[in-house]
């Protein structure tokens, strides 16, 4: 049987991940797994533990780490946030895509691990006039301009390891593109030949 897709959504702290990712499986139109995450973070109103997150103390965390049970994982403002590894691999074995919602440090471990998954770069929603946005209304100090140069090339710097950026000007705008990349991952020649293929030999071998 054929494998599913991992797929990974990421991109810049506060650009809307989180946002974006409870508005895709709010929809009754998708055909992939969510990929719960682990933190060490404190649980928040209206959170529930094995919904939003495992959640686990520090100590927990560090052995789960040892143990190897964690795909990815990072250390995000103070707070561990991983990947359980066997949740992915089971659903992926199934022949289910699999949908993780990370930051970007965890991305970039995935890509290391399996280059092959699918990355998708939320961006943040002004990136078409960049040099606005940097500018600002003007009135900003040079400092505060700077550190936002810094912060934007930092961001498109990340870009290169991902497969497809998406703007996230508006919430269902970007849910739509990231269908609709999801969709195409699914027809590309490659997957699909292989599928042709193996039918003909197995007719052959009739
Ligand atoms: P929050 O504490 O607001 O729920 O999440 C903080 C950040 O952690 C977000 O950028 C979110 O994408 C990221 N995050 C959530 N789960 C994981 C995970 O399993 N691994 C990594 N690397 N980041 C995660």
């Amino acid at each position: 049987m054929e494998k599913g897709l991992l797929i990974v959504l990421s991109g810049p702290s506060g650009v809307g991940k989180g946002t974006v990712r409870k508005r895709i499986f709010e929809s009754n139109d998708v055909d992939f797994e969510y990929s719960i995450s682990m933190t060490s973070r404190g649980i928040r109103p209206g959170e529930v533990d094995g919904v939003d997150y495992f959640f686990k103390t520090k100590e927990e965390f560090e052995s789960l780490i040892q143990q190897g049970e964690l795909l990815e994982y990072a250390q995000y403002v103070d707070n561990y946030y991983g990947t359980p590894v066997k949740y992915v691999r089971e659903t992926m074995e199934k022949g289910k895509d699999i949908f993780l919602e990370i930051e970007v440090q965890g991305a970039g471990q995935v890509k290391s691990k399996i280059p092959d998954a699918l990355f998708i770069f939320l961006a943040p929603p002004s990136i078409g006039d960049l040099k606005e946005r940097l500018k600002g209304r003007g009135t900003e100090t040079d400092e505060v301009i700077e550190s936002r140069i810094a912060k934007a090339k930092k961001e498109i710097n990340m870009m290169h390891l991902y497969d497809y950026v998406v703007e996230n000007d508006e919430v269902d705008k970007a849910v739509e593109r990231i269908k609709a990349i999801i969709l195409s991952e699914h027809l590309k020649r490659e997957r699909i030949e292989m599928k042709y293929r193996r039918a003909l030999l197995e007719l052959e071998e009739m």
